[in-house]
């Protein structure tokens, strides 16, 4: 177990290095370098006097929504089964388009606005906020299963609100591992003949309709969600990923490959994520990736930014 520990630390954070039964990464909490997590006690430690906190595995395995059993279910075993439990959905917030006699939350608006998101779409997926974040009720065939919450900063104004400096960015409630889920996944969603699976929950709202996108919530394709895509209608999923999970695309598709599933894999020239890209070259190669063909690995389209869209 101890070693699993290691494996999914070393997945789910920047591990910088490893001494004895120590890890050091960025404090998960107030990003200070400074961060050990004893793997063999499970227990970890910020050496930053203002932050100082001593998290437990259960305390960073709930932060990053997924835990080292996830990890390990993703690799193949017939018998390991989803169990979900209710999530604690606590703080939801309050509803953005909600006129509380101050009007609705036009900051927020514009902000979801800067990422594609539109007031249809707020108001489809009942997305809320406090002054800290933005939550995202996880809906899963019409059933509340989990709430994701962004951070943002509202001394700025509404374009860079997402740039915070706070941590954790991403908080999800308690109880329900997130990677249990594929967002908004539903009897149309099943019916897709392809998928776009991107990390950024904000990205899979803005896209669904115009490219069959949802998000797995990051870069790690569960055993769970396998099965799920597995008995839909999907025979090819598009990992628009984070080109820094590249590796881990690649590493997920020949998963799917076991059972059927065909995989095509974006990379980027210069951005690291595919909302970086320009709309008319991510259409483009998003084309691509649904129809190119396959041979023994996952169809791999690298996105040139070099290149002039013609539009
Ligand atoms: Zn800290």
């Amino acid at each position: 177990m101890q070693n699993q520990v290691l494996d999914w630390l070393k997945a789910a954070f920047a591990v910088a290095r490893i001494k004895k039964y120590e890890a050091t990464f960025d404090c998960p909490y107030c990003g200070h370098s400074a961060f050990y997590f004893n793997y063999k006690k499970r227990v970890g430690y910020c050496h930053r006097a203002s932050c100082g906190r001593k998290p437990t595995l259960k305390d960073i395995i709930d932060l990053k929504g997924y835990g080292p059993s996830d990890y390990y279910n993703s690799a193949f075993s017939e018998d390991a089964q989803a169990v979900v439990t209710p999530a604690a959905l606590e703080l939801p917030g309050i509803d953005l388009l909600e006129d509380r006699g101050r009007g609705r939350d036009e900051w927020a608006i514009q902000a979801l606005g800067y990422r594609g998101v539109t007031l249809e779409h707020i108001s489809k997926w009942k997305i809320k906020a406090t002054n800290l974040r933005i939550y995202v009720p996880i809906i899963q065939e019409y059933k509340l299963v989990q709430y994701l919450g962004r951070v943002v900063d509202r001394s700025k104004n509404p374009k860079d609100g997402f740039n915070s400096l706070v941590q954790p960015k991403y908080k999800y409630a308690e109880g329900a591992s997130i990677s249990n889920f594929i967002f908004g996944w539903d009897h149309t969603t099943r019916k897709w003949p392809y998928v776009v699976l991107v990390e950024n929950t904000f990205n899979a709202i803005a896209w669904r309709d115009k490219f069959n996108c949802t998000t797995n919530f990051g870069s790690n394709l569960s055993k769970v969600q396998i099965e799920l895509l597995y008995k839909s209608e999907i025979r090819r999923v598009v990992f628009a990923w984070d080109g820094d999970a590249y590796q881990k695309a690649y590493d997920a598709s020949f998963k799917l490959k076991e059972y059927g599933i065909q995989s095509s894999i974006l990379s980027y020239s210069q951005s690291n994520q595919p909302d970086q890209v320009k709309p008319a070259l991510l259409k483009t190669a998003i084309e691509t990736a649904i129809n190119g063909p396959q041979t023994y690995g996952p169809l791999q389209v690298r996105i040139n930014e070099n290149e002039l869209p013609n539009r």
